[in-house]
């Protein structure tokens, strides 16, 4: 379908993709290589409209659509509107449309724009959130405070979305990582997201924050502190009907359950981890593709 990279979350799988942007509007966290060398920019109705026509002819009973690419959610509401519209018109058994997001994309909406996009079906948001922590929230240059991202996820919530939350372990830097968990832990239980996606905190060549580990500007945690730091967001985690996605390859214990019934499962298996680790626990993790850790 298409003749370029395009990210999407691993639970997007078997979802409709329907690149609607190039790029990302902010392109700017200290972490980010996926659109460095691209400018971003609208994808027009007429290739839209291409799209869900090849769909509409080999996937017409799709449920799930995903809206690429960085964040599509900082198109203006009459946008988005119209896209959903487009989507409804080709795929009559859509029940799902999600799409990447940031806290500045809701922060650029009225209640009544949210309301509106709401109402024509957009009904999910992904959002790298990251973290909690305004210290680390700064460093990874991600354009909103803690309490800007508590109001705007509160909005969101508000105007009936859904929203998966992304979490970085490790984006503090060595020595902040219970800090961190904290505070991260605190936001989520005010926003209740239904999935968290978890991973730790790695960069490739071409971004800010690869020069800044390879100067020593930035540490990482120790396999003890990432295990750390993960099981004190655990145990301070409150959620009412949550999944926690921990199955990135970029993790220490690599791990799924459902929140709250699974949590001391999960604690559990970070305590085993921790066992079978433990020569390696002052080590830094060992990187490969995605942040990968090998051991
Ligand atoms: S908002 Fe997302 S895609 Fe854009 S620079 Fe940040 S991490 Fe990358």
């Amino acid at each position: 379908m298409f003749d370029h990279l395009i990210y999407r979350p691993p639970f997007e799988a078997s979802s409709v993709l329907l690149e609607v942007t190039r790029g990302c509007s902010h392109n700017r966290c200290s972490f980010c290589t996926m659109y460095r060398d691209g400018s971003f920019g609208r994808c027009s109705p007429e290739y839209i409209e291409e799209q869900l026509r090849y769909y509409s002819q080999y996937e017409p009973d799709a449920e799930r659509v995903f809206l690429e690419n960085g964040d599509p959610f900082c198109l203006d509401a009459d946008s988005l509107v119209e896209i959903a519209d487009q989507v409804h018109t080709a795929l009559k058994n859509v029940g799902t449309i999600s799409m990447y997001a940031s806290v500045r994309n809701i922060k650029d909406k009225s209640d009544e724009d949210l309301r509106r996009i709401r109402e024509a079906g957009i009904n999910e948001m992904n959002i790298g959130l990251e973290s909690g922590l305004d210290e680390a929230l700064q460093m990874m240059n991600k354009g909103y405070t803690s309490d800007e991202a508590l109001r705007e996820l509160c909005r969101l919530k508000d105007a009936g979305f859904d929203w998966f939350g992304n979490v970085i372990f490790g984006c503090a830097g060595e020595g902040k990582g219970l800090i961190n968990a904290e505070k991260t832990a605190q936001l989520l239980n005010r926003t209740q997201p239904s999935l968290i996606f978890t991973g730790t905190i790695h960069a490739e060549e071409g971004c800010p924050l690869y020069e800044d580990m390879r100067s020593g500007a930035f540490t990482e945690p120790t396999v003890g502190g990432y295990l750390d730091e993960e099981e004190r967001f655990l145990e301070l985690l409150l959620m009412e009907d949550c999944i926690y996605f921990g199955l990135h390859p970029s993790n220490i214990c690599v791990m799924q359950g459902y929140l709250p019934e699974d949590k001391e499962e999960l604690l559990s298996e970070l305590g085993r981890r921790r066992e079978r680790l433990e020569s390696k626990l002052g080590l830094r993790p060992l990187r490969g593709g995605e942040g990968a850790v090998h051991f």
